[in-house]
């Protein structure tokens, strides 16, 4: 695609960049076929081409976007699946993360979004908050009918949000948080690798039991998993809102955090259970580049990072467990299939642990969790739901499986049929506990 940036224009590195992946995009619309928003909306502004053109528009033109220009971006679920498609390399997430600082930095929202995405992007990155938020909406579930349940016009409104929130609240009171920073969880036997498990925000305030699973899993075969202190939320949440000040602050305390225990003590990897965050994570060495202080340490932190599943491959599992050839659908985080290329190796795993896996119709599709985005476009994010769920039924699991807290979240509330994480199975398989499959 040809552009017109100025020459002082293209000066501005951010600008280079967004430059070199339009001039990669050759229009040929392959990637409108996997695009959720497109496949549901059917409009081509609502699809990676349509908003390639509207961002280049944005960018050239180096105004305020328009609100309609707002509405197609912000429909973008940031899955990445376009990226999967695309014959031409595009990198799509590169240009949309650039494309949401645009808007926070120069579009006027209305007041009641603006409030609502400064309590978001405060509220969901810190754990203490996150409890205290979540009690809260727990207390307010019984409300939700009283709010709309779609949205009246083509945005949806504060109110509509509000349910969404209500509706993702879990109904139980929240379990116990889990171990703290600076703990550290020798090897059992003889210490074949040392590795920072990320301890992460909402899904440490959520489901603690996950990291939990990868601790038992990780030390059982040998590995030291050291939890380290002062490790701030990976600032994914924040990034795909935007609010890159934030982000970039919490990559930066990470980056130094993690250089320095991996000089005290040595690390083989950074290992994430949550795959939003890893894909952010091995961005880290992008999105510092330009920051001479942490360029070369961030751009280590992304190379030593590693989904679990990823770091389980490299290690031989020592399965004893008899879990009675369960049928395990396997759900694929777009995180963790579109933005880390990750496919195969959970289901490797969960299929050498004497699981039977199946792989669910459509499975390049979004689940409509996406970070925020099930708050944000609730009506969408339901339709995409509902999809996966009734995809998932064809397949007829005891259990479905996932490799990311918010996907987990987003299809248990669609469905009775138990959602655990990947690395539960695999620790139940390896001698851990039995997960809750009912
Ligand atoms: S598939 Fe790639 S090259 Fe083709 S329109 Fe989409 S982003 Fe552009
Ligand atoms: S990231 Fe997902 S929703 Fe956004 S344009 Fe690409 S495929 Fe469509």
């Amino acid at each position: 695609m040809k552009t017109e940036f100025t020459l002082a224009q293209l000066a501005d590195p951010d600008i280079a960049v967004a430059d070199k992946i339009l001039r990669a995009c050759v229009h040929c619309g392959f990637c409108t076929a996997t695009c959720p928003t497109y496949v549901l909306l059917g409009d081509e502004l609502d699809s990676p081409r349509g908003r390639i053109y509207l961002i280049k528009q944005m960018l050239e033109k180096d105004q305020a976007p328009t609100a309609d220009v707002v509405k197609h971006i912000d429909r973008c679920l940031s899955c990445l699946a376009c990226m999967t498609t695309c014959p031409s390399g595009v990198h799509y997430m590169h240009l949309v993360d650039q494309a949401r600082v645009r808007i926070e930095e120069t579009y006027q929202r209305p007041l009641s979004e603006r409030l609502l995405r400064a309590v978001l992007g405060y509220v969901l990155p810190r754990p203490r908050e996150f409890r205290i938020a979540m009690t809260l909406a727990r207390l307010g579930r019984p409300f939700k009918a009283l709010l709309p349940a779609s949205s009246a016009g083509p945005s949806p409104g504060l109110l509509r949000r509000l349910r969404a929130m209500l509706e993702l609240a879990p109904a139980a009171a929240l379990p116990p948080p889990g171990p703290a920073g600076g703990s550290v969880f020798p090897a059992q036997g003889a210490r074949r690798g040392r590795v920072a498990l990320l301890q992460g925000c909402a899904q440490a305030a959520l489901a603690p039991r996950i990291n939990q699973a990868a601790i038992n899993v990780l030390t059982r075969h040998g590995i030291e998993v050291v939890l380290v202190r002062d490790e701030q939320c990976c600032g994914a949440l924040t990034h795909h809102m935007g609010q890159d000040a934030d982000a970039l602050a919490r990559a930066r305390a990470n980056v130094a955090v993690w250089t320095a225990e991996a000089a005290r003590g040595g690390l083989d990897a950074i290992l994430v259970t949550t795959s939003g965050c890893g894909t952010v994570i091995k961005d880290y060495g992008h999105m510092l580049r330009e920051d001479p202080q942490f360029a070369a340490s961030a751009a280590n932190v992304s190379a030593m990072a590693k989904d679990i599943s990823e770091y389980l491959a490299g290690l031989e599992l020592n399965t004893t467990a008899d879990h009675d050839d369960l049928v395990v659908a396997y759900h694929s985080a777009c995180s963790l299939q579109h933005g880390q290329k990750i496919t195969s190796t959970p289901k490797e795993l969960l299929s050498k642990a004497g699981f039977v896996v199946k792989d669910i119709p459509e499975s390049h599709l979004c689940c409509g969790s996406a970070g925020t985005y099930n708050i944000l476009q609730p009506d969408i994010a339901m339709k995409l739901r509902d999809r996966k769920v009734a995809n998932i039924a064809t397949v007829k699991p005891n259990v479905i499986a996932a490799g990311n807290i918010g996907c987990m979240m987003q299809i248990a509330s669609g469905t009775t049929i138990p959602v655990v994480h990947t690395i539960e199975l695999l620790d139940w398989a390896t001698g851990g506990p039995r997960p809750g499959l009912n």
